[in-house]
């Protein structure tokens, strides 16, 4: 959790698989996608700050979570917009954007338009890709 962003940006295959649990290989590495409504951060109520359970880099605040009824952690913004990284993913019929850790690279999720104020948009994150940090920062 300590790592530079040097660091994060190589670290090897066979190490992530070392560090990271199954589930978080397969979320953060493989782009899988928690089922719905059964990760630990689907419902907004714990406070703190949110960073990335493969590099601890700092991804969303709980302030920024609403309950959007669609089953994964929902955000109207990332805590900085250097911190994460989005790409066009086409591997499900309709185009989607797809939302990294700007740091390590892991698999996040996805940001759609339909959020609600004051950005509009729903940053759709897996609950196995972050950690909730209960000191949220100064
Ligand atoms: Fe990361």
């Amino acid at each position: 959790m300590s790592e530079s962003v040097e660091d994060a940006q190589t670290v090897s295959d066979a190490e992530w698989r070392s560090r990271l649990s199954p589930e978080e290989y397969h979320v953060l590495r493989e782009k899988g996608t928690d089922p719905a409504f059964q990760g630990q951060y689907t419902h907004p109520g714990a406070q703190g700050l949110y960073r990335c359970a493969a590099c601890g880099y700092e991804l969303f605040l709980s302030d920024t979570q609403f309950d959007s009824g669609s089953g994964w952690p929902s955000f109207t913004a990332p805590v900085d917009a250097g911190h994460v990284e989005t790409d066009e993913d086409r591997s499900l019929g309709p185009v989607r954007t797809e939302v990294m850790c700007s740091r390590c690279g892991g698999h996040l999720g996805h940001v759609f338009d339909d959020g609600p104020d004051p950005t509009g948009q729903r940053w759709c994150i897996n609950s196995t890709s972050i950690k909730l940090d209960p000191k949220a920062p100064d």
